[in-house]
């Protein structure tokens, strides 16, 4: 790609918002230099409105996409995450690799046009449907590194290791065996993952042991050795379940047994540390993991409602993810993480922290920094040497209509949400205009194809 130069309107940048903004961007699509109230502009594109680093998705299961609306209606006993998780076993059943390519290219681009610039995809359906492994380990994780390549996404691409069907290494279960892995086809698979992202720019490849339901302990501590570097990603205390499930096992709770058996810093992600007592809160505030949040899912799920104010109390650090991909949308994801607080205290800009602060810009600003730690990208900010990830909202959206910047972050969260999108670059390159993604038509088409045979079978 050729250097290109933007030139934003107004630009939100570490310290705060710029006026007039060059931001010059190289051939790798790296952020050369940033300058605010820019005279000389000639040749630049203008970004009208306001332009923000854009957000990293730090949790999902993009084939997860595909169930959006398929299970909400009222079964036979008490519905809960458990008997989600059967009709997810169903749905999984019958999925063939190019249908995960399908389902993945729909919700990267709907990703891209809800605000996400950069993804890590928590990717544990790895083999047939009859539990055989194919002959290429990383089968669909190709699929899901196609899907990023062709909607332009960015990718950090976390394999799963999952052996167990519970706490104590109990066995798994039929609707599991399209998971499942030892630790030396895990190695395979991690390795293979790799090459299938070597022709991805900026990609990284991590590491997801799937929960202390799925992986012994002794298999946790050889993965962490074997594999030091890229980030790690475990799922921990969604579900009150999991919390007592985990007390009768080894008589402590998800995160402190967690906290105690391995050195958790910030190469860590918690998935849904959404069940932690005081202790637990502030042993992983203190260890810098991140807690990777994912509050629409979180609700859809009846999981419960994170020790927000408690853990950003403590200087915790917190980013969002579209887990489920019941809806898939930046701006919402930080505003039900706030409203969720609001229901359960009854008050409200509970997480803005201090006096005046603005709860949308300290939301956004958090989950910049944490989704940037979570996927291990150079991203998040816009500034010399990151990558130019970038949203541009329309501030003609009348929720703008202040037309102050101070503003800008709470119109857009609380406010406009993904309507406001009308531009999204990622590594320099437009790939969403007028709140569209340049690729959608096709990728719609064969994602209705696709579900329409998935339903039929
Ligand atoms: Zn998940």
């Amino acid at each position: 790609m050729a250097e290109v130069t933007f030139l934003a309107d107004h630009a939100f940048l570490p310290d705060g918002w710029g006026q007039n903004v060059l931001i010059r961007v190289d051939t790798h699509g790296i952020i050369e230099a940033v300058e605010p109230n820019a005279g000389n502009t000639g040749g630049a594109e203008r970004l009208r409105g306001a332009t923000l680093p854009g957000l990293p998705n730090l949790h999902s299961h993009t084939f997860q996409r595909g169930m959006a609306g398929l299970a909400e209606r009222r079964g036979p006993a008490h519905d809960s995450f458990w008997s989600w998780r059967e009709v997810m076993y169903r749905f999984v059943r019958v999925l063939t690799p190019d249908d995960v390519e399908a389902i993945a290219a729909m919700a990267m681009v709907e990703m891209l046009e809800g605000g996400f610039t950069s993804l890590a995809e928590f990717h544990y359906l790895h083999h047939a449907p009859d539990g055989a492994p194919y002959a290429n380990p990383a089968e669909i994780a190709e699929r899901i590194a196609a899907a990023a390549a062709r909607t332009g996404i960015g990718l950090t691409l976390l394999p799963v290791l999952y052996t167990y069907g519970g706490f104590g290494s109990q066995p798994s279960g039929d609707g599991q065996r399209r998971f499942l892995n030892d630790l030396g086809g895990y190695f395979r698979l991690h390795e293979a993952s790799a090459k299938a992202l070597r022709d991805l720019p900026g990609s990284v490849v991590g590491v997801a042991p799937h929960s202390l339901r799925a992986v012994s302990p002794e298999q946790l501590n050889r993965l962490v050795d074997a594999l030091p570097d890229g980030p790690i990603h475990i799922h921990i205390a969604e579900q009150m379940k999991e919390v007592e499930d985990c007390l009768a096992w080894c008589g402590r709770r998800p995160v402190a047994w967690l906290a105690d058996n391995v050195t958790l810093s910030g190469r860590w992600t918690l998935i849904h540390a959404t069940h932690m007592d005081e202790g637990e809160v502030a042993a992983v505030a203190a260890s810098g993991a991140v807690a990777g949040l994912c509050p629409i899912t979180e609700a859809n799920l009846g999981d419960g409602v994170f020790e927000g104010i408690a853990f950003l109390g403590h200087q915790g650090r917190i980013g969002v993810g579209s887990d489920s991909n019941v809806e898939i949308t930046a701006a919402g994801e930080l505003r039900m993480l706030e409203y969720s607080q609001r229901l359960r205290h009854r008050g409200r800009n509970l997480l803005a922290g201090h006096e005046g602060a603005s709860t949308g810009e300290t939301l956004y600003r958090a989950a910049l920094e944490g989704g940037r730690q979570a996927l291990a990208q150079t991203v998040g900010a816009i500034a010399p040497g990151q990558r130019a990830d970038l949203v541009v909202l329309d501030t003609a959206h009348p929720a703008f209509a202040s037309g102050r910047p101070v503003d800008f972050l709470d119109a857009y969260v609380f406010g406009a949400g993904s309507e406001a999108v009308a531009t999204v670059i990622v590594a320099g390159k437009p790939v969403v205009s007028d709140g569209r993604h340049r690729g959608r038509d096709p990728i719609v088409r064969r994602y209705r194809e696709t579900l329409l045979r998935i339903i039929a079978s």
